[in-house]
């Protein structure tokens, strides 16, 4: 194995040990679940989405050592990323961990420690599922859709006019 090749395999390691951003997000407006059967990963994505930037994420679940590093690096890669950005950031992994990357990963910054999955066709799926998952809960964003609607403001703004009595229509 070389040096680098340890490098990456250590920072894997570290996010398994220690996951970043792990736990319940309060306060989150979207979310979802996913699933790897093939390996028995599980995690649960929620996010902070505040107009089109997400201001925070954790995740929760288990799974392989892939898996869980990298949902947490998944996490400190897309903070304060606009979900366009997000995207963007998840196609480019994709084709990292599929070995199409046409730069190996070089300007991913830490993502790049997932470079060596391509070798390993059945470790993909565990590499891509928290992004997968991200991504479904900026599509649909899961359960909690209908907590946006009750917080939408301006909706007390209506009828406010009749009260001081300028229109006075009905009685002409
Ligand atoms: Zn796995």
């Amino acid at each position: 194995m070389s040096d680098l090749q340890e490098l990456y395999q250590s920072v894997i390691l570290d996010h398994n040990r220690k996951p970043r951003n792990f736990g319940v997000l309060e306060g989150s407006n979207r979310a979802a679940d996913g699933k790897n059967p093939l390996c028995g990963d599980e995690v649960h994505v929620a996010l902070q989405v505040d107009g089109d930037v997400i201001t925070d994420v954790k995740f929760t679940g288990h799974g392989c050592a892939i898996s869980k590093a990298s949902a947490s690096l998944m996490t400190t890669a897309v903070k304060g990323k606009t979900r366009e950005e997000a995207e963007a950031l998840f196609a480019r992994f994709h084709a990292l961990v599929l070995g199409q990357d046409a730069g190996g990963g070089k300007d991913l910054g830490p993502l790049v420690v997932f470079s060596g999955v391509s070798r390993f066709p059945v470790r993909v799926k565990c590499a891509s599922l928290a992004w997968h998952t991200l991504k479904a809960a900026l599509e649909h964003g899961g359960l909690t859709v209908e907590r946006l609607s009750v917080q939408e403001p301006g909706a007390s703004g209506d009828g406010s006019e009749t009260r001081d009595g300028t229109r006075g229509d009905r009685d002409a």
